[in-house]
């Protein structure tokens, strides 16, 4: 499942934890050594030699500082455990540990196929990293970034990606909002299902998926019924389903 080749704990000097959003948290991370990893991989937060959490890798390699975003619903230990890790690490001026350049699911630079991006609440910390690399590769394929979130305030980034939209014709993005407001003027509904209702066939597409993983799962089945090919689609939600 793992990439092991890169596994040895590497301390962070934690540089800045800020919320995104009610519920959600930017940590920005600088290693205390050069590390190399891909577009679309993550990391491993250790908390202790058995403890270890997973975190999607929002920055790409050339930032130099690692960017995640740390989703802590009401009633989740999972995460929040973390989360309160880091920041007890941040206000004592110690470092974290981190294991990083984990995943199967990063980018295939050597493609040249159009993509699809679809990312689920707080998956989108992968989904931003693909779409960084593909840009700062001047990748000319299609590129069509997918968002689906419960409530829009969770769409933390909106603003940036609809800029990013508007510099690069190539490049599309659909926020889809489950449970809209009154005001929401975009798509709602389920993420995939917005991804199915768009495309005829989704034969021709590379496809990568981060989010919950139920809908990871969901996504799989339904892709594929519609023409994508496993080998196309990349999650690193598919080794735990
Ligand atoms: C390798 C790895 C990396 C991870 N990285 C991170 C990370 O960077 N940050 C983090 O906080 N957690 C991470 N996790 C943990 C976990 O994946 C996330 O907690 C999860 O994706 C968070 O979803 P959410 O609560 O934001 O989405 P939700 O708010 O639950 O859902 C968002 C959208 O997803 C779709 N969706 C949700 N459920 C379903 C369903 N049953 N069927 C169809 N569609 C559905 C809907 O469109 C919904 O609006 C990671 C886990 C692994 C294994």
């Amino acid at each position: 499942m793992t990439n092991t080749a890169n596994s040895s704990a590497i301390a962070c000097q934690v540089i800045s934890v800020d919320a995104l959003s009610p519920g959600i948290s930017k940590v920005v991370l600088r290693p205390d050594q050069t590390t190399d990893y891909s577009a679309g991989q993550y990391l491993q937060l250790v908390l202790s030699a058995e403890d270890k959490r997973p975190f999607s890798i929002a920055s790409i390699a050339s930032s130099k500082l690692l960017e995640l975003h740390i989703g802590t619903p009401a009633g989740d230990s999972w995460s929040s455990a973390a989360l309160t890790h880091i920041e007890q690490q941040f206000r004592a001026g110690m470092p974290v540990m981190a294991e990083i350049g984990l995943g199967q699911a990063q980018l295939r630079q050597e493609s040249t196929r159009p993509v699809i991006l679809m990312a689920g609440g707080t998956g989108f910390s992968y989904v931003y990293a693909i779409a960084q690399a593909l840009s700062a590769a001047n990748a000319s394929q299609p590129v069509f970034l997918y968002w689906g979130v419960r409530h829009e305030d969770a769409l933390y980034y909106l603003p940036q990606l609809q800029q990013w939209a508007s510099q690069h014709k190539q490049f599309r993005f659909v926020p889809v909002v489950q449970q809209p407001g009154a005001n929401w003027q975009g798509r709602n509904g389920l993420v995939h299902e917005a991804v199915l209702a768009d495309f005829v066939s989704l034969e021709a597409y590379d496809i990568y998926i981060a989010g919950p993983f139920a809908m990871a799962g969901v996504a799989r089945e339904a892709f594929t019924e519609q023409g994508a090919h496993r080998e196309h689609m990349f999650a690193d939600a598919f080794a735990y389903i």
